[in-house]
Formats: C-alpha cells, sequence, structure tokens
C-alpha cells in the first residue's frame, strides 16, 4: 500500500475552511489531524472531536518531548500538531488533513517538502468580515484581531501550491477534490499503479 499524503490546509479566519473540510473528509480516505490548542473550546466544541483542549503547561511539555510536529502561537494561544497520529496514518496509507495558520504550514514546508500546500481565500476582505460577524462565535474585539492578522496571512498565500476561492462551496470542495486526485496521479505517488500494470502481463 503506497503511503498516504500530507496536506496542509491554511486560510483566514472566516474563509469557511472548516465547512469545505467537512465536506471533503466524507471520503474516508482522510484523516482529519486533530490540533491540540491551548485557547478555550468555543459553545459547542469537544475535547478530542474539535481540537485537544490542553494547559499551557501540558502543550509546553509535548513540545519539551518532541510530540509536536509543529506548533505556532497565534492570537496570544498556542496550536499544533500532534506528531504521533499523522505519522501512523500516513503509513497506514491514508491523506493526513493539517488544517493549520501559515507559520506552522512553513515549518511543515521545511520538515516535509513533499507535503501539498492548499491555501482558502474568501472572494474578498469585506466578505471575510461578513462571515465572521454572522458565524458570532467571537467577541468584537477578537473579531478585528483576526481581521487585522487576515490581510497579512493572505500575502502568505504566494508560499502555497494551490489557491483555492471558496465563493460558492460546493466549487471550492470540487476544486479541492480536483487538486488531490491530481496529485495522487502523480507519477510519483502512484508507482504502485505502474508496478500493478507492469505485473499483470
Ligand atoms: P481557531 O481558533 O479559529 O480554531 O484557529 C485559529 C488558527 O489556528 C486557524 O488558522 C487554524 O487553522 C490554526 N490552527 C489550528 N490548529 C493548528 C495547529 O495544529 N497548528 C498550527 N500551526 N495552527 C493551527
Amino acid at each position: 500500500m503506497s503511503r498516504g499524503m500530507l496536506i496542509v490546509v491554511s486560510g483566514p479566519s472566516g474563509c469557511g475552511k472548516g465547512t469545505i473540510l467537512a465536506e471533503v473528509l466524507k471520503d474516508d480516505k482522510f484523516f482529519y489531524s486533530i490540533s491540540a490548542t491551548t485557547r478555550a473550546p468555543r459553545p459547542g466544541e469537544v475535547d478530542g472531536v474539535n481540537y485537544f483542549f490542553l494547559t499551557k503547561d501540558k502543550f509546553e511539555s509535548l513540545i519539551k518531548e518532541d510530540g509536536m510536529l509543529e506548533y505556532a502561537p497565534y492570537c496570544e494561544n498556542y496550536y499544533g500538531t500532534l506528531r504521533k497520529p499523522v505519522e501512523d496514518m500516513l503509513e497506514k496509507g491514508k491523506h493526513v488533513i493539517l488544517e493549520i495558520e501559515v507559520q506552522g504550514a512553513m515549518k511543515i514546508k521545511d520538515k516535509c517538502p513533499e507535503a501539498i500546500f492548499l491555501f482558502i481565500l474568501p472572494p474578498s476582505l469585506k466578505e471575510l468580515r461578513r462571515r465572521l460577524n454572522k458565524r458570532g462565535t467571537e467577541a468584537e474585539d477578537v473579531i478585528e484581531k483576526r481581521l487585522n492578522e487576515a490581510a497579512g496571512e493572505i500575502s502568505q498565500a504566494y508560499k502555497y501550491d494551490y489557491a483555492v476561492i471558496n465563493g460558492d462551496l460546493d466549487a471550492a470542495v470540487e476544486d479541492i477534490k480536483a487538486i488531490i486526485r491530481a496529485e495522487e496521479l502523480r507519477v510519483k505517488n502512484s508507482k504502485n499503479n505502474i508496478d500493478e500494470v507492469l505485473e499483470n502481463a
């Protein structure tokens, strides 16, 4: 069985990453890496489902034990990817999706240059503000902080392999599926298929 692909997805808060990925993840060839964070859960978020909600002490001890594949501070909290589940799932042939911010994504680029880097864009900054206000899960000052981050984050999209605009949800999901399918068919990722053809003489 071939090893799975590591797929890194970034985009500013409110761009619709979560909604798009929920659709993509309906296919069980994907595994969503549940991150660890020191931020407080939002209403409805569940520990071990949305995130592993950790204390700062626990998070820092995981960093020391080299248990994090990457981590980054973002809006006054730590966010990080636990190394072990990602490695186990790639080994099992699953495509592992990391939904992480830009600094963490760039650390993955150094460590795992073969990963695929996708950036999700809102149609405009104006639309991003509207979506964050509508979501209503953050206080006014948190929304402002996130919007301030957004323009800087979007300017980092040039470092990614693909930029997908989330104007229409279905179209964005189709775009992502098409990108992943094309990546699966790259010769370096589909050597097993070629071997199989040659073996079945
Ligand atoms: P939120 O607080 O909205 O859930 O997430 C804030 C930001 O942190 C988002 O851009 C999200 O993609 C990013 N994030 C979530 N998990 C991780 C992680 O494990 N590592 C890094 N570097 N960023 C993460």
